[in-house]
Order: C-alpha cells, then sequence, then structure tokens
C-alpha cells in the first residue's frame, strides 16, 4: 500500500483552523527549503519532534498567503497566474507534512502521538480554507470553463479539470452554511481517525509472553530468535514474546502445533480495537460513519461510496461490486475444497494418534493448509526460506528496475544524507544515461511505534515545473533483525511484498511530468496498486530467482525443482486469501452504501458476512474495528476493492508481456514505462491503460492467475473492468 498519510489529497496540502497563526521563527529549521546533496534531502539531522508543530503552522500559514495571493489578482484569471500558482503553493507544508508522516508511521513515540492528535485537525481545516475560499474557486472555475483550455496542452488541461473536479468534490459549490458545516465534520473526522489508528497501534502492542520455550514448539529457529528479541527488547529478558502484529502472529499460526496457544494468538489479532476497553474503535467507526454520510450527503452524493468512487477509475460502487461479485463464488467454492483438504489431514493424524480429532477452525487454518501444501507439492515454506534473504532480493529488485526501466541503484556513503534511524540506509537511483533520477530509503526492520506491515512513503514528488525536481521515497518493512551477522530470511510471500512496495517506489521515480499535484504515484486509488503489484511478477522470473534467490549458507541457487515446486503451489490457498481479502473489500463498500442510518459495527459486519455466505473457518483480513485503510484516513474508504481492481490490470498486463517475448521484453516494458510508470495523472487511467495495451482489461487473466475458472468469452461473470 502507500501511506497516504494525514492528507488524503495530495494537492490540497495545507492547515490552520481559525485565529491568527503563531509567528514562525525564523530558526526553525524545518522551514528551510531542503538543503544538501542531490537538489536537497530531508533534514532528518537537525529534526527535533518539537520543531514539528510550529513548522507545520507557519507553514499552514504562509501557503494561506500564497492562495490569498491568488484568489486576490487584479488581473483575470489564466492558467498561468491561476493553476500555475497554485501548483507552486503550498511548498513547505509538503515538505513538513512529508517529515511529520515519516514519524507518524515509523517513530510513533509519545510526543509524536500527541502532535498527529494536535495537527490532524488543523490540516483538515487548512485544507477547506482553500476549498472554500470563493474567490478562488470563480477564478479556476473561469479558466476550467474559459476559451483559454482548449488551447492548453493536454497535460495543463488534465491539471485545470483536476483542481476544479478536486474543489468542487471537496465543496467549493455550497452556501455559506454548508461550507461550514462540512468543516466542522472534516475536522471531526481529522480527530477521529487518528484516534482509530492509535487505538489499533496500543492493541498491537499486547503480548504473548511465555516462559518455557515448549510453548513455541513447531516453530522455526527463526520464528523462535524473532520471539526471544522481542521479549528481550520489551523488558522480558530470557523469556519468548509473540507480537500482535501480522509478521509475528503468521507464522506462529502457521507452525506452533500448540493448539490451544495458536487460538489465543489468533484471538487476539482479530480483536485488536474490539475489545470494549479504552481501545475499542467500534463507537469511533460509528461516529465516523455517520459523519462521512452526512458530507457525502451536504455534498449531494447519496452516499460516502458514490461520492468517493466518482473520481476513481470504477466510476460507480455497482461497478466495483460487480467485478467483485463476478470473484466471490469461485473463491468460496475453492475455501470448501481447501477446508476438506485440511480437514482429510487432521482425521488421518487423529485416526493415527498423531494429532487431536478436531474441527478445522480458523486458527487451525494456516496450520493445516502449511500440511496440505507439503503433501501436495511437497514444499515447505521453512524449505525455500533460506534461499530468500532480504539483501539478496533487495539486488534482485534493483536487477529488475535496471532491465525494465534502465535505473541504476548506487549506495549513498553513509552520512552523505541524513536518516531519522540508524536501520535506515539510502540509495541513488540513475537513469540510463547516468543522470540523478531520484533517491530511495530502505526502512526494513520493525520497531516501537513502527506501523506494522509494508508501505511507501513520498517524501518528494517530481516535477518539471520551475526546473527539475526528482523523487524521494522509502519502502518500509517489518522484517525482525537477526542476530548480528546473520542475514534475514524471509517467506516467499514477503518477497512479493518488498517487490511490490518497490514498484510502488519505482512509479514514483519513473515520473516525468510538469506538475506536482499529477506526478508519480497522485493517481487514482484503484489504479495506484496496479504498476506495485505488476511488479511482484518478476520475482518469479528465472533470471531473478537464479541470481538472488541464493542459499546463505552455501551461495548455490536456488534448485530449479524448488522453483518449479512453488510455481505448481503458486494457486494454492487462493480461496483463503482471495475469501480473506474480499470480504473485507465487501463489508468496507457495504459500510458505505448504508447511508445515514446509524451503524453498529460488529452487528454490520456479522450480518453482511452471513448474506454473502461467508466460510466460517476464515476472517476478514481486516475486521471492522481495525481496519485500519478504512478509518486511519479517508484514503481506502470505500476503496479497498481497488487491489482487486488493479490486480485485474496488472494480471492483464504481466499477460501482455507473455504474449510478447516474456518479462524482458523491451517494447512492452518502453510502453509501460511511456503509457503508465511516467505519466502520472497527467492522463485518465482508462486511457492510459488503453494506450499500453491496446484493448480495456478483462478479468480473465486475473482469475487464471489465482486458478479460478474462467468463464467462457460473452459467459456472465467474464465482465472486463472499464
Ligand atoms: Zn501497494
Amino acid at each position: 500500500m502507500i501511506s497516504t498519510g494525514l492528507l488524503t489529497f495530495a494537492l490540497l496540502a495545507s492547515p490552520a483552523g481559525g485565529g491568527s497563526p503563531p509567528p514562525a521563527s525564523p530558526k526553525n529549521p524545518l522551514l528551510a527549503p531542503w538543503a544538501g546533496p542531490y537538489g536537497g534531502v530531508p533534514p532528518f539531522d537537525r529534526l527535533r519532534v518539537a520543531d514539528l508543530g510550529p513548522a507545520l503552522e507557519s507553514a499552514m500559514a504562509e501557503q494561506l498567503v500564497e492562495i490569498q495571493r491568488i484568489a486576490e489578482d487584479p488581473a483575470p484569471p489564466t492558467f498561468d497566474n491561476t493553476l500555475v500558482a497554485l501548483e507552486r503553493t503550498g511548498r513547505t507544508l509538503d515538505r513538513a507534512v512529508a517529515l511529520l508522516n515519516v514519524y507518524t508511521s515509523t517513530m510513533a513515540d509519545d510526543a509524536v502521538q500527541a502532535l498527529e492528535r494536535d495537527v490532524a485537525p488543523k490540516l483538515a481545516a487548512h485544507r477547506d480554507r482553500i476549498v472554500q475560499n470563493e474567490k478562488l474557486f470563480r477564478r479556476v472555475a473561469a479558466v476550467y470553463e474559459g476559451p483559454e483550455r482548449a488551447r492548453l496542452d493536454a497535460e495543463a488541461q488534465r491539471l485545470a479539470w483536476y483542481w476544479h473536479d478536486q474543489l468542487v468534490r471537496a465543496g467549493a459549490r455550497l452556501d455559506a452554511p454548508s461550507k461550514q458545516r462540512l468543516a466542522e465534520l472534516n475536522q471531526q473526522l481529522a480527530a477521529l481517525q487518528t484516534r482509530f489508528a492509535q487505538n489499533v497501534l496500543a492493541d498491537e502492542e499486547r503480548l504473548l509472553v511465555v516462559d518455557d520455550e515448549a510453548a513455541l514448539a513447531g516453530l522455526p529457529e527463526s520464528a523462535r530468535a524473532a520471539a526471544a528479541a522481542a521479549a528481550a527488547a520489551r523488558g522480558h529478558p530470557g523469556k519468548w514474546a509473540v507480537l500482535n502484529t501480522r509478521s509475528a502472529v503468521e507464522p506462529f499460526l502457521e507452525y506452533a502445533t500448540r493448539r490451544d496457544l495458536r487460538e489465543k494468538v489468533w484471538r487476539e489479532f482479530v480483536m485488536r480495537g474490539d475489545h470494549g476497553d479504552a481501545h475499542d474503535n467500534n463507537a469511533v467507526v460509528t461516529k465516523i460513519l455517520a459523519l462521512r454520510a452526512e458530507r457525502a450527503g451536504l455534498l449531494g452524493y447519496p452516499t460516502h461510496a458514490h461520492w468517493h468512487v466518482e473520481d476513481q477509475m470504477a466510476r460507480t460502487p455497482e461497478r466495483a461490486e460487480k467485478l467483485m461479485g463476478a470473484v466471490w463464488p469461485a473463491a468460496v467454492a475453492r475455501v470448501r475444497e481447501e477446508v476438506a483438504d485440511m480437514q482429510a489431514v487432521a482425521d488421518r493424524e487423529a485416526a493415527a494418534g498423531q494429532g487431536p480429532r478436531l474441527t478445522v477452525e480458523p486458527w487451525d487454518y494456516r496450520f493445516y493448509a502449511e500440511k496440505v501444501r507439503k503433501a501436495r507439492y511437497d514444499l515447505d515454506a521453512e524449505e525455500v526460506k533460506p534461499y530468500l534473504q532480504l539483501e539478496k532480493l533487495r539486488e534482485g529488485m534493483f536487477y529488475a528496475a535496471e532491465r525494465l526501466f534502465g535505473f541504476r541503484f548506487v549506495p549513498v556513503a553513509e552520512g552523505k544524507v541524513p536518516v531519522y534511524h540508524p536501520d535506515v540506509r539510502v540509495w541513488e537511483v540513475q537513469d540510463a544515461a547516468g543522470h540523478h533520477a531520484g533517491l530511495w530509503f530502505f526502512d526494513p526492520y520493525a520497531r516501537k511505534g513502527k506501523r506494522s506491515g509494508a508501505w511507501m512513503n513520498a517524501y518528494r514528488d517530481q516535477r518539471r515545473l520551475d526546473g527539475p525536481v526528482t523523487t524521494i521515497v522509502s519502502n518500509n518493512a517489518n522484517f525482525v533483525k537477526g542476530k548480528p551477522g546473520e542475514p534475514v530470511l524471509v517467506s516467499w510471500e514477503d518477497a512479493r511484498t518488498l517487490f511490490h512496495e518497490f514498484g510502488h517506489a519505482l512509479h514514483g521515480l519513473n515520473s516525468d511530468v510538469r506538475f506536482p499535484s499529477l506526478s508519480g504515484t497522485n493517481v487514482a486509488r484503484d489504479f495506484v496498486e496496479f504498476p506495485s503489484q505488476l511488479l511482484e511478477h518478476w520475482i518469479e522470473t528465472p533470471e531473478v530467482l537464479s541470481r538472488f534467490a541464493v542459499h546463505f549458507r552455501t551461495g548455490q541457487p536456488i534448485p530449479k525443482t524448488l522453483v518449479d515446486r512453488i510455481v505448481r503451489a503458486k494457486t494454492f490457498n487462493e480461496g483463503f486469501k482471495t475469501v480473506e481479502y474480499l470480504s473485507a473489500a465487501i463489508v468496507d463498500m457495504k459500510l458505505h452504501l448504508a447511508g445515514a442510518r446509524p451503524i453498529d459495527p460488529r452487528a454490520f459486519e456479522k450480518e453482511t458476512l452471513a448474506a454473502i455466505g461467508m466460510p466460517r473457518e476464515v476472517v476478514m483480513r481486516h475486521r471492522t474495528p481495525q481496519f485500519l485503510h478504512l478509518f486511519a484516513d479517508d484514503g481506502y474508504s470505500a476503496g479497498y476493492y481497488a487491489y482487486l481492481w488493479a490486480e485485474t490490470l496488472s494480471a492483464d498486463a504481466w499477460a501482455a508481456f507473455e504474449e510478447a517475448g516474456g518479462p524482458w521484453d523491451a517494447k512492452v516494458a518502453a510502453r509501460l514505462k511511456q503509457d503508465v510508470f511516467s505519466v502520472g495523472n497527467t492522463r485518465d487511467p482508462a486511457d492510459a491503460y488503453r494506450a499500453f495495451r491496446g484493448r480495456d482489461p478483462g478479468i480473465a487473466a486475473l482469475l487464471r492467475e489465482r486458478g479460478f475458472p474462467v468463464p467462457a468469452p460473452g459467459a456472465s461473470g467474464a465482465a472486463g473492468v472499464h
């Protein structure tokens, strides 16, 4: 995923509520343009959290002055004095917000969390002060509706459309009382969303500490070492701790033979935000949904979902639901088969006295799935891991980036570019001609105060306006550091995720546009996961595997027979993965289609899942009270479907390589760069895709990749995504 941080719409970075802002201290180092090599780098060496709040406040004030200057310009509105001028506003704020986002996502101690709580509503209010500036909107509308637009080039026309669309969608046309109410709603939402995220973070700190290593029976050595390190780091030396985060919980559920502890760990994880205590999120969700419904009504939409999907590639909730509905039955049918296979294993073991007599429960799914995988494909995830070293995989990513896009990654000498934590490293990215193309930060390890999962953070967007500015981007993950000197070994799934997040980074690094608002990953939500999901495919290429999937002891490449088994097992457990994801995406859409009636999240989730026939052995990938995509900010609300939408595109795009000369086909790669990776939001996504592929995308490749039956062309369910 990409971190949208505190600002939902990249274009409208801005802050302060009423009252006059505090005077900016000229000494605040966070206000100055970034200095140093590569056109300036983030000043992490001089960053004090205490300076961030004041920097944000004066940066907001500065942008309001800039906006006012445009709004009050006595000259008649033109593209240059209005739209281009708008693109030049808020630079100081962009920089301050980029730093804030780094700290809230990776360094969130108590002071950072307090700052976030304080500043989130102010940023929301600031944004509204820009959106609700009537003189500004009249000028934007005059350019958008006037004769000048037809004479602009395509990118400039797109910018005029973009600002006009964003302002209208955010309420620029409302009357004064409605605007005031809208601003109140946005500030309340910002505060509630911050609280939601902090509640989840708090529940992820709940540990299962065990005194006796026997409790870890079945766990591979790597997970034991991680549990010992986690316990030591949290004040329990000599014991073992299972963190309540995905990267710690999933291996435990796969391998731990103690069924009672699996159940305990599973319950703790799926109950995040749902304990009825101070960190419970149910009431927070009810309020967020009510405020979003009211806001949609003010803006003239039947529901939040209709408002939020309108400017996406899908355009309507119905089209998103249609795609989900086309995939759901095949996924559920596959889960039934998977459960039957697992039950047979459990029954056989029980009959042979090798295991308990049991009915497969949700906390058994991953455990018995591993057994089936081993029996059917002779594939044990732990057999693969010694070949998947974090640093080698990183080199494999660089290799793919060079062959596809001509990029070279050159390590930056330590100390040349400041970092915010000693674990963070930096590479310079150069293009095929050896020119500087950007910086890539890599922050791979888990630590307290860091969000779980993996994601990309954009520090600076590329643009050509006023001279070239290059991309600065980071990839973040939560791998557990091994013992000193030992490589970090990762699972096949985590290796794919590395390539995925790197795909987001490459989307930013390839950007070649004029205006920052249209740059890099600032694209529709249901399009933004397309480049990243596509990149995942390259880890499976023989070229990457033979060079970079090498055994950490022997240096031998992963054996061909093992790769064949991985490929054969590729669609294994796809029923589980699709159902856990799709159920969450369907609940998301239904929550945001429910309108103004008060929602009890627990009951709503239960009823919705019953209505769609959710298999009892699977739980939503993110239950409602912990669903950060929906409730930590607006970004993916009524938008979790976007992963499936984008995967439809990525499967179809990968097929373009297969139909041509294979994964490294230079012509297809060049089109991919030209029509997708470099254009940001300067083109309509559906048009850009059509230019790349020569036609609209269809879902056959997606179904094939997941191992589901592909309906005959023209049959119902053979819907496309266009
Ligand atoms: Zn992503």
